[in-house]
């Protein structure tokens, strides 16, 4: 048998329901697995004593024959979840110490399926980034390099370590949020599999706040069935989110038959963009031959307020941030800041931001509490609004003229070099959503699928865009893309 650490979340399950592999065996070998894996910094807090807890428990529900979906896998769970006891900081200094009274919905549904945690993984600083270049722990590692060449590659942002603890077979699948991205491109940067449902499919409660109205959680997974599975575990109606759906979940596992003859995928002309890259293109080409191949129909389609997209976003997304960054003051969570004599309150509050937020997060307070000001709010946040709308239409009308989704690459680029964009402008790495916050705005559902490699070995991506709530068939597309393109490389084990 290969090594346990290196199934997916599917195998596992199969060789646990038959009794031919044990929860703990599984568990341990995941643990060591993260043990020797410490060059990737993927995971900021190891909670070995809780996994094995929790695989005995599964071993024992197993042996009883009642064994829920996710019964005995062990998972890495993104810092920006509140789980109880466990140290939850969003990976960022302000929250230093802070360990939640309370487990987030999503956390607790896994648990509740029997899902086993093996620690917290790293991010970009309240999941404000792209590279993971923004957390407080330092940036964690993608296992991809290109060919023998040793440079140290971004895994990606903001969901970085799930995608590199993934990618790595640290962990059979791992949590991610969505705000612009932050699932889909370090998935494609990885190899690895993610889907962002649509908005309000999974409870945001206990799930630290970056922008409310975009942000959502998904799986981040080493094949699409598998991210089937964890997302049914994922997704419920949660009574302490008011934007949580009420609608039933379907069987995602199920609609997986990779039939997709007859449904029409559109592509956006308004994604064709100057500057990228030949191999993206090259991918997106032959992604939409693939859905051909298998009897799809393929049309074009417009998206006209696609380049509004990125300056919208970039308005909305810090906008809400500014608001929900308020709370951390020094008097209720975390970190608080040494104070000098005769500081009073204000000098206590302008302290401890300043050194408890890292530099994006700073410069996305400054840049929200601007667009959000007396003077500037109709100009900017307003606007950014209207915009909005426009982007969600576009989408509807897509999907008014049959069209059942939309193929597009991930991201514009393969993994880049960690400190690459040290000295560029912020704007710069924000041009990695180019491709993805569209979905966001629009509160659609997207899924990355890896699709091959570039000349340099490193893993591409391409997107599908599904219409709201239709996550199964979204995946079940996703699988026929995953099957035609074959994509079963793995990184050279340096680490
Ligand atoms: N990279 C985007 C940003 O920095 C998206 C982040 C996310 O999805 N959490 O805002």
């Amino acid at each position: 048998m290969t090594e346990l650490n290196k199934l997916t979340i599917a195998e596992a399950r199969d060789l646990l329901r038959s009794g031919d592999v044990t929860s703990k065996a599984l568990t341990e070998a995941c643990l060591s697995a993260v043990e020797g894996a410490g060059a990737l910094n993927a995971f900021v807090h190891k909670t070995p004593e809780i996994a094995l807890q929790q695989a005995e428990a599964a071993d024992a529900r197993l042996k009883a024959g009642d064994a829920p979906a996710l019964c005995g896998i062990p998972l890495g769970i993104k810092d920006l979840y509140c789980t109880k006891g466990v140290p939850s900081q969003a990976a960022s200094n302000i929250l230093e110490g802070f360990k939640p009274e309370y487990e987030s919905t999503v956390t607790q549904n896994l648990f509740d399926d029997g899902a086993v945690m093996l620690g917290k993984l790293n991010m970009d600083e309240f999941a404000m980034g792209s590279s993971n270049e923004t957390s407080a722990y330092g940036n964690a590692v993608n296992p991809w390099r290109r060919g023998n060449d040793d440079t140290a590659l971004t895994p990606g942002g903001s969901s970085g370590g799930s995608a590199a603890a993934v990618a790595a077979d640290l962990c059979l699948g791992a949590t991610g949020t969505d705000t612009g991205g932050s699932i889909r491109q370090p998935c494609a940067l990885t190899g690895t599999v993610g889907i962002k449902p649509t908005y309000g499919r999974c409870s945001r409660w206990g799930i630290i706040a970056f922008a409310s109205s975009l942000d959502q959680a998904g799986p981040m997974t080493k094949t699409v069935r598998d991210s089937a599975i964890m997302l049914q575990s994922m997704c419920s109606h949660d009574a302490k989110d008011s934007t949580s759906t009420d609608l039933p979940v379907p069987d995602f596992e199920a609609a997986l038959t990779g039939d997709i003859r007859g449904k029409t995928i559109g592509i956006p002309r308004e994604y064709r963009i100057d500057g990228i890259p030949d191999e993206i293109d090259a991918i997106w080409k032959r992604g939409t031959e693939m859905l051909k191949d298998a009897g799809a129909k393929v049309v074009d389609i417009s998206l006209p307020h696609t380049k509004y997209a990125l300056p919208a976003y970039y308005v909305i997304a810090p906008a809400e941030a500014s608001s929900n960054l308020a709370r951390y003051d020094g008097v209720r969570y975390g970190h608080r800041a040494k104070l000098a004599q005769g500081d009073g309150i204000t000098e206590m509050y302008e302290k401890t931001r300043a050194e408890g937020f890292g530099h994006e997060v700073q410069r996305r307070i400054m840049v929200g509490t601007y667009v959000l000001s007396a003077g500037f709010y109709d100009a900017y946040y307003n606007r950014a609004r209207k915009v909005r709308t426009l982007i969600k239409r576009d989408f509807e009308e897509a999907f008014a003229q049959g069209v059942d989704a939309i193929l597009t690459p991930a991201t514009p680029s393969a993994a880049f070099g960690l400190g690459e964009m040290k000295d560029a402008d912020p704007v710069q790495m924000y041009l990695n959503d180019v491709f993805t916050v569209t979905v966001n705005l629009a509160g659609l559902p997207g899924v990355s699928v890896p699709a091959g490699l570039d000349k340099q070995g490193l893993p591409l991506g391409l997107q599908l865009i599904g219409r709201p709530w239709e996550e199964a068939d979204l995946l079940n597309t996703a699988l026929a893309l995953e099957t035609a393109a074959g994509f079963v490389d793995k990184p050279a084990k340096w680490w």
